[in-house]
């Protein structure tokens, strides 16, 4: 997975960026969401044969380690996000990990980590959940069906992975190698109504760049135009309300691993200038 390396370099010399390291999220912050025998299973390499085939990634101190690091990026971009309005991780949207067990090359679920923290320094917040990746956010979703207070929205292949969806609190699942153009007009027609009906204070976006065209798993037919308006539509509604969002990487499979990279390096750019749009001169720049 060297897109995340790739991206950083595209996004070096932003100016309006900062970009900050991230620090492993502790694990009384894991264990909000993960059970303790999960974590212990996957630090001792001590996965189920099928266990390890269904995440996709060798188990060991290691990937507990990276993972770790990668919900920590997550929690580092929530506060940043409260202080400035719009922040980010280079990585995470893990959406497809459980309490316990892992799938998809999603080990943690860093949204899940970040918004029970959120929940225990904010009671009472009401926070959105936008899954514009190609696939079902099974795994979040799961883990908030019963919590009112957290609107899970997704957006993907109807019949793409995960094979057994978990409903969410509003799903939009499209026909296989739906076009650009249809993909826009059925977000535009559930994303913003949900989105004022629940009022949030806080949102996560888990953006995907496995919409496109050229992308091995996504299944869909999205251009780098219908990426720039699928940006521009998300950050229209989070701006407009002044909500707080923080922006995650999701999946990506471009068969020109580049353009992996170029694809969530433009919706970087685009969160960029948004924020210097609407939040700069209060705060410094967004991480
Ligand atoms: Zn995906």
């Amino acid at each position: 997975m060297d897109k995340f390396w790739r991206t950083v370099e595209l996004l070096r010399e932003e100016p309006d960026l900062r970009i900050e390291w991230a620090q492993p999220a502790p694990r009384q912050d894991l264990l909000r969401v993960h059970s303790r025998a999960y974590l212990d299973r996957i630090f001792e390499g001590n996965l189920e044969r099928i266990e390890a085939i269904k995440l996709g990634l060798p188990a060991g101190p290691e990937l507990l380690a990276r993972s770790a690091l990668e919900v920590g990026g997550t929690l580092q971009a929530t506060v940043a996000a409260r202080r400035e309005g719009l922040a980010g991780n280079l990585a995470g949207g893990t959406h497809h990990a459980f309490a316990d067990r892992g799938l998809g090359y999603c080990v943690l679920n860093d949204v899940a980590v970040a918004i029970r923290r959120h929940q225990v320094e904010q009671p009472g917040s009401r926070i959105f959940v936008v899954d514009t990746d190609a696939h079902q956010g099974n795994g979040t979703h799961h883990l908030f069906a019963h919590d009112e207070t957290v609107f899970t929205y997704s957006i993907h292949g109807g019949k793409n992975y995960p094979a057994a969806k978990v409903p969410g609190s509003l799903d939009v699942p499209l026909p296989r190698f739906v076009s650009g153009h249809d993909y826009l007009e059925q977000l535009e027609s559930t994303l913003p109504d949900a989105f004022h009906d629940f009022a949030p204070d806080l949102c996560f976006w888990i953006a995907g760049a496995d919409l496109h065209r050229d992308d091995r798993f996504g299944q869909m037919r999205l251009d780098d135009r219908h990426f720039a308006a699928r940006d521009e539509l998300v950050l229209k509604l989070v701006t407009a309300r002044q909500t707080p969002t923080v922006v995650l990487f999701g999946g990506g499979y471009n068969r020109d691993r580049t353009h992996t990279a170029r694809l969530h390096a433009a919706t970087v750019i685009r969160c960029a200038q948004y924020w210097k749009k609407h939040y700069a001169g209060a705060t410094a720049p967004a991480p």
